[in-house]
């Protein structure tokens, strides 16, 4: 049953640098209403965000994106929900109580604790200091709380890590209700909570994060093609969030580096502003999850073959990716500044419009009493259609800056002319060339100019 995975395929080159940095694109996500520093009006909560409209916008379109694709489009996945808090025997049996641990340390030099298999050269990467640390020690990164009013060790219960233990103890479940034979997969969006030693670097790592799951169980034999299908699956799924390949890579775990029951695990690895770093993983987890709950359970958990009649114990491919995580890799990727012939410069954000959070904005030239009315019109024609905004402050010129920096694809703009001819001015974000279209065409053409805009154009 133990094939030998192929071997690691080479590694694509850096990519040109990204042109924001990670302050660039936090200040923007706040200036715009994309993410905001948590209860700011307290001062703010050590590395939480809020999301702002757009920025709740835009991770449901991220997580309808994954959602079509790795379950309403497919045969052979079904989506569960399960509690975040569920009984502690699930981290017990999972490994996760005794051993979902970092390695800590405390810098003597100014009281900071860093995660040890970060240190770079034994600096610290706070303050500097060199060779000033503490002995290492493990820390556990489940999020304890208390179930009913006593605090005593028997109400004891976590907050998930991850979302995939509640695949894996409703594997029986799901398998008996839907009658399924593998391959199957079960698919869950939700919350996860670690309390992870460094977050930090915007919404990259935060204590709070919400993960796309999926748990393909499959024949053993079976298990490293499937490997290498959910590996080359769930790259080609970047394209559809207009993320250019460029910046994307596969990399294969070294021998060294696999969990000691994995016989593959490769990450999907984004080019962030610090460099290449783990986007996704896609992990097998051979049998190990079944039989661990299978063992502190004291129920078997295996699945019977019809066509072999014989109970096997699936092996489990899965590909495990946080929305944030994915945002944050979206904003970096469209952030793009360019500079016209008078020298000003103007902030674009490069979004496919399947991930932008306002597709279509409507604006009046000025604000004006004759003008209103018809925009809102067009407003309201648009709404059902499209994710739209309208906006008819300051000048015209100001509100496609606007439009600009938060990646609307298309402006539609309502003008005199159109009180008399009934027709608008559509705006390309990219090209910044207008088209002048009958509002009676206008849904239509405004599908038709969505579809010509891409990220790769650039
Ligand atoms: P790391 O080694 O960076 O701590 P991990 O390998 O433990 O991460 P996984 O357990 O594989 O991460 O989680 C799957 C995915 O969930 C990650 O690829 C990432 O997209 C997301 N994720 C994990 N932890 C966080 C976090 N603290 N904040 C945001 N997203 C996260």
């Amino acid at each position: 049953m133990t094939e030998t995975p192929p071997a690691p395929s080479p590694l694509k080159a850096d990519p040109p640098p990204l042109k924001a940095d990670l302050d660039t694109l936090a200040s923007l996500a706040k200036r715009r209403g994309f993410a905001f520093p948590s209860a700011e009006l307290y001062g703010g909560f050590a590395s939480t965000y809020d999301y702002g409209p757009l920025g709740a916008e835009m991770k449901r379109c991220i997580r309808d994106l994954w959602w079509r694709r790795m379950v309403q489009e497919r045969d052979d996945v079904v989506p569960i929900e399960a509690a975040v808090i569920t009984n502690p025997a699930v981290w017990h049996a999972s490994g996760h109580v005794a051993g979902f641990t970092d390695p800590l340390m405390d810098c003597l030099q100014c009281q900071s604790r860093v995660r040890a298999d970060h240190v770079v050269d034994d600096t610290c990467p706070v303050c500097g200091a060199v060779g000033r640390f503490t002995a290492e020690r493990q820390f556990n990164l489940l999020f304890r709380t208390f179930v009913g009013p006593v605090e005593e060790a028997a109400a004891v219960a976590y907050l998930r890590p991850e979302t995939a233990q509640g695949m894996f103890v409703n594997f029986e479940n799901v398998l008996t209700t839907t009658r399924r034979r593998l391959p199957l997969g079960i698919a869950q969006v939700g919350r996860s909570y670690r309390n992870e030693i460094t977050p930090g670097q915007f919404i990259f790592r935060t204590r709070e994060f919400e993960q796309m799951e999926l748990e393909f169980f499959c024949h053993p034999e079976q298990s490293l093609e499937w490997h290498a299908y959910w590996k080359q699956e769930r790259l080609d799924w970047y394209r559809l969030l207009g993320i250019r390949p460029q910046q994307l890579r596969l990399r294969d775990h070294e021998q060294s580096e696999l969990a000691h029951y994995s016989q593959a695990t490769a990450d999907i690895e984004f080019h962030y502003p610090w460099g290449w770093g783990e986007l996704e993983g896609v992990a097998h987890r051979g049998d190990y999850d079944l039989r661990a709950h299978a063992a502190g359970s004291g129920q078997a958990l295996t699945y019977f073959d019809p066509d072999t009649q014989t109970h096997i114990v699936p092996h489990v491919i899965e590909p495990a990716v946080g929305v944030d995580r994915v945002l944050f890799a979206v904003l970096a990727d469209a952030y793009d500044e360019e500079t016209d012939a008078r020298g000003e410069t103007r902030v674009v954000l490069r979004l496919a419009p399947s991930v932008a959070p306002v597709e279509v904005a409507v604006l009046p030239l000025s604000r004006n009493e004759r003008l209103a009315p018809v925009a809102r019109e067009v407003w309201d024609l648009l709404r059902p259609h499209f994710r739209t905004q309208s906006d008819d402050a300051q000048s015209i010129g100001r509100r496609y800056r606007r439009q600009d920096e938060i990646g609307t694809p298309l402006c539609v703009t309502v003008d005199f002319e159109t009180l008399d001819d009934r027709a608008v001015t559509i705006r390309d974000r990219d090209s910044m060339a207008q088209l002048r279209v009958p509002i009676a065409n206008l849904e239509g053409a405004l599908r038709e100019q969505l579809a010509l805009v891409h990220p790769e154009r650039r």
